[in-house]
């Protein structure tokens, strides 16, 4: 599948890491960023992409997330709002609930969740709820994003719990295929 490359946005978001300046450590960049490599996020982002593009194959909107623990992947989703008919059904709630599954808790305070689109103010309170640590997302939602992008519900004094935001991992790829997505969306409509 051939994605657009085009649907990319330049605004930064929070400790915004540029997927285009491949080979660059922003680690070295960027003080208190992560201690994780920029490597490392763009391989647990492509896992996610994966997700995602079983999204679009379900014609669904193609959003894709996993959730990792000590180097491994312990829950996965895409969106299935309209397969499920549920619309909690979004790609980080059923990820973070697959993993609380197989982790036999419901706090995940040590995983990191990554995926291609920046969570909505729902999901946002998911991520609180679940105590996940790091979250990492390719697209910036500037609309609808609860981490940033549109409203910060992440971060903030009313919060005990506060998650590490880390965004534009692979945020071309994640962008484009829904850019993809919402241009064929359009076709199939005429
Ligand atoms: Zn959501």
């Amino acid at each position: 599948m051939n994605f657009h490359m085009d649907g990319s946005r330049p605004i930064p978001t929070i400790q915004q890491a540029n997927d285009k300046e491949l080979g660059v450590d922003m680690d070295d960049k960027i003080q208190g960023f992560s201690l994780l490599s920029n490597d490392s996020h763009k391989h647990w982002m492509e896992q996610a992409f994966r997700e995602a593009e079983k999204a679009f194959a379900a014609k669904e909107v193609p959003v894709g997330a996993v959730v990792v623990l000590n180097n491994q992947i312990i829950g996965r989703g895409y969106n299935q709002r309209e397969t499920l008919k549920d619309p909690t059904a979004h790609a980080e709630i059923l990820a973070i609930t697959a993993a609380a599954n197989h982790i036999e808790d419901w706090r995940l305070k040590d995983a990191t969740l990554y995926v291609t689109l920046e969570p909505c103010p729902m999901c946002a309170g998911a991520i609180l709820n679940a105590r996940i640590q790091r979250v990492v997302f390719g697209a910036d939602d500037l609309e609808h994003g609860g981490c940033g992008g549109s409203v910060q519900l992440c971060s903030g004094k009313f919060l005990n719990h506060k998650v590490e935001i880390i965004g534009g991992i692979l945020e071309r790829k994640c962008q484009g295929i829904l850019t993809s997505f919402f241009a064929e969306s359009r076709q199939i409509k005429k």
